[in-house]
């Protein structure tokens, strides 16, 4: 940059975690992944991305949630600047991520970074990215991240890449038990494979009574709908989420989930009145660690900030 006048303003992305509200995993392919089906739904617990033109590439990262979290080249939000780079050529920049998402938690916070620099990458730079190449450039990123540039409430499959939206009404209230330490993705699935044997296991298909509750609004009908494949396997790592669970239930959530890969549990409840009272309940049980309240669908990564001096 040769001009001050010339450096742009910072640009901040607000991204959502994700909640899986069903996740099936099918056989293990030959590459080592699986075949999934996958219903997200995008949730209120959100990580701000700011990217600022600096002399050189950088990550920091802010906020209680952010310990563990690379601030290096590992970070994921660094690597989607990277890939960006790769294409365009833009100039460096320094990015910060203040975290509300909890991290390892089975909740997608390091995809949402790549999603969200990405959108903030595309507007400091005025890249004029359409959303069919922000989805290309995310899907290389991982499996989660074209869901977080969109948002909403949507089927994957594939690995959970290939995207397409669900009509779902209204708005469910979601609460979260956070649990001590994460839960390696990798682990969970080896040990499902572990779990699986040498049993049969058929391709996945998207649940019809999942879409039909979804196309109802009411969380009564999409309570039982919930599943995880993904769930024995993080409770075979984690038998203390078996005592979370149970006590989600017990105090009143219409049904209760491990998230993704856990260890983070997820219970749906009636609305907003009904998740205060759980939160306090589980908070006062002792059983979890901290709890966050959260509704859902809501928009994908977006910029919020864009200051214009
Ligand atoms: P998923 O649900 O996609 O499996 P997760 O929610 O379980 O992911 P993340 O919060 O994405 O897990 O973090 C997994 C690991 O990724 C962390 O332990 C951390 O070392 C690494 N990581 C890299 N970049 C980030 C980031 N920007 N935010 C959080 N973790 C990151």
């Amino acid at each position: 940059m040769t001009s001050a006048s010339l450096v742009p303003a910072p640009v901040t992305a607000r991204v959502p975690a994700k909640v899986n509200l069903e996740l099936l995993v099918g056989p293990r392919l030959d590459d080592g992944y699986h075949a999934l089906s996958t219903v997200f739904q995008a949730v209120s617990l959100y990580d701000d991305v700011t990217v600022a033109a600096a002399e050189e590439w950088g990550v920091s990262v802010h906020g209680p949630l952010a310990h563990g979290v690379p601030e290096n080249a590992d970070n994921l939000a660094m690597r989607a600047a990277r890939l960006v780079d790769a294409r365009f050529d833009v100039e460096p920049v320094h990015i910060s991520i203040r975290k509300g998402i909890p991290v390892a938690g089975g909740m997608a916070g390091g995809s949402a970074d790549a999603a969200a620099t990405l959108v903030a990458l595309d507007h400091l730079w005025e890249l004029g990215l359409d959303r069919e190449e922000l989805e290309e450039l995310a899907s290389q990123l991982g499996s989660d991240v074209p869901f977080l540039v969109a948002g909403g409430t949507a089927v994957g499959s594939g690995r959970g890449e290939l995207l397409a939206p669900v009509l779902a009404r209204g708005t469910y209230h979601w609460v979260f038990a956070l649990a001590e330490g994460g839960l390696p993705t990798p682990a969970v699935y080896a040990e499902c494979d572990r779990l699986r044997g040498s049993t049969p296991v058929p391709d996945p298909v998207a649940n019809p009574a999942l879409m039909s509750a979804l196309r109802s609004g009411d969380p009564h009908e999409l309570a039982p709908q919930l599943a995880n494949d993904l769930q024995d396997a993080a409770l075979s790592l984690r038998p203390d989420l078996g005592e979370v669970l149970s006590a989600g239930m017990e105090y009143g959530a219409l049904g209760g989930i491990v998230s993704g890969s856990g260890p983070t549990t997820a219970f749906l409840v009636e609305d907003n009145e009904a998740g205060i009272d759980l939160a306090v309940a589980l908070t006062a049980s002792g059983v979890v660690r901290d709890v966050r309240r959260a509704s859902g669908p809501v928009h994908g990564a977006h910029v919020i900030h864009h200051r214009v001096d």
